[in-house]
């Protein structure tokens, strides 16, 4: 996926604190498409094909630990990685989050892609 829109930081942000994803986490899904990293990831990164994707400073974590962060913060009633689909949309989720976390975390994705892209409105 490439990344075009505000829109589609806010789809990607609004599900990852939904999931109970660390804010820093969310940050860096978005720019390691363009900081070179996506082609180049770290060796350790715990958790890969979960869906998730830990930022390199949560990568120091070990995977319990990370997997309790997550939970803890989680907002949708499945836990995480555990089996059986979690099917949400938007709007549904939109219910679950806070708006004020949504738009801060938003600011702060659009600031760090700034220098490499400019996003759609
Ligand atoms: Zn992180």
């Amino acid at each position: 996926m490439s990344l075009y829109s505000v829109e589609q930081v806010f789809c990607n942000v609004v599900f990852g604190l939904s999931y109970g994803y660390n804010p820093c986490c969310i940050r860096h899904f978005h720019v390691r498409q363009f900081n070179g990293e996506i082609f180049n990831p770290p060796a350790n990164r715990p958790l890969t094909g979960t869906g998730f994707m830990c930022c390199p400073e949560c990568s120091k974590k070990s995977e319990s630990q990370l997997i309790s962060e997550i939970n803890e913060k989680r907002l949708i009633p499945s836990t995480f990685n555990s089996s059986g689909s979690d099917n949400f949309d938007i709007p549904e989720l939109m219910d679950l989050v806070d708006e004020n976390k949504v738009d801060t975390l938003i600011s702060e994705v659009v600031s760090d892609l700034s220098p490499y892209i400019t996003l759609e409105r």
